[in-house]
């Protein structure tokens, strides 16, 4: 049974049991958020020993040649001494320069672009709290071209991340964000091709950035937008979006809530069904699915039922 090292305190392993899992078993309160390889936020570095290849899929190279391994997926077969990633090689310095609400639960944080930070719309970071070790999820709603970063942030009851974000951070201060990870991102050859966008909730904010981008690479086919929220406090940015929707003809929104009156343009009834609408109204869908990993599943089950090919649905399921 392989002892690992943390913070001077060994800890044991379980056969085939994952380092992530083992350690916080025992007290220790590493960080994690999807636990299933994909957000990165159980990121740890090995400081001795080294880490197994399946624990290293999907982290970049110079990540890798530091040692740095993913404690989900790592199922150690030597003893190893593990620490807590180091900021300065994960992390970016981002100021916030703008919070505000949207609605009575969606904050729109923009801070600062770091230097050197690249990314596509539609892909997410880590955000990092130091003083806990606690790093979250969250999707770039910015485009390239914006000279900040964007990020809707749905506050959630006795949530740690989005409750320190609402209560505590201000203009001025300093977040720290991961490199961006994730493919839910437009592509160029996809310029011949429908696009059908549907999310709901915080979902919105890696479409935006998708949606910005298609308009920005010149998309020439139809993009249709679907946004759901239970009821039309929960649906935001309706005047940005159909702001887009006058200036490019290919473009249109259509908001849908589950429960009261839908506004204006918009359609009452669940995502899924408007989904199964959309898909029959044209051929040859380029989809994205982004929000509630529920949602996503069941809206990737609806294409996959309409013959979309897998490879041609792209998602950011907030697992
Ligand atoms: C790839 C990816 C992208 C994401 N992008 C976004 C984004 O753009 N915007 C956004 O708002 N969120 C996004 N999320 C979700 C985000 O990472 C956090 O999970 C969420 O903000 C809750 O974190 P917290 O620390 O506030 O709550 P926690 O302290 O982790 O949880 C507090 C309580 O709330 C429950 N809980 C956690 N998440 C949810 C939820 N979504 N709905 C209901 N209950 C919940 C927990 O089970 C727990 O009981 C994304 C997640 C992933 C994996």
């Amino acid at each position: 049974m392989p002892t690992i090292t943390f913070q001077g305190q060994q800890y044991e392993c379980a056969a085939d049991e994952p380092l992530l899992e083992a350690l916080n078993r025992q007290g220790t309160k590493l960080p994690y958020g999807c636990r299933a390889g994909s957000c990165q936020a159980c990121m740890l570095k090995a400081t001795r020993g080294t880490p197994p290849a399946a624990a290293q899929i999907g982290i970049e190279q110079k990540l890798k040649d530091r040692n740095y391994f993913l404690s989900c997926l790592c199922r150690a077969d030597t003893d190893m001494e593990v620490a807590l990633p180091d900021p300065a090689d994960r992390y970016h310095a981002s100021i916030v320069f703008e919070k505000e609400f949207l609605n009575a639960s969606v904050i729109r944080l923009r801070s600062s672009r770091p230097e050197g930070f690249v990314y596509q719309p539609g892909q997410f970071v880590n955000l990092l709290k130091p003083d806990l070790g606690l790093a979250r999820s969250y999707s770039l709603a910015s485009s390239c071209s914006d000279n900040f970063l964007e990020f809707h942030i749905r506050l959630i009851p006795d949530g740690r991340m989005s409750g320190w974000i609402a209560d505590t951070v201000e203009n001025g201060a300093f977040i720290f964000v991961s490199d961006a990870m994730g493919n839910c991102c437009y592509r160029k050859d996809y310029n011949d091709y429908p696009l059908l966008l549907a999310g709901t909730g915080t979902g919105l904010a890696p479409l935006y950035g998708i949606l910005r981008d298609a308009l920005g690479s010149g998309h020439r086919q139809h993009i249709q937008l679907l946004h759901g929220g239970l009821n039309s406090e929960g649906l935001y940015y309706q005047q940005q979006l159909r702001q887009l929707e006058q200036q490019h003809d290919c473009f249109d929104y259509k908001p849908c809530v589950l429960n009261g009156e839908a506004p204006a343009g918009g359609v009452q009834g669940a995502i899924d069904a408007q989904l199964q609408q959309s898909l029959k109204s044209g051929q040859n869908w380029r989809v994205f699915l982004c929000g509630d990993s529920d949602i996503v599943n069941t809206m990737r089950k609806v294409c996959l039922a309409h013959d979309i090919d897998q490879s041609e649905i792209h998602t950011d399921a907030f697992g």
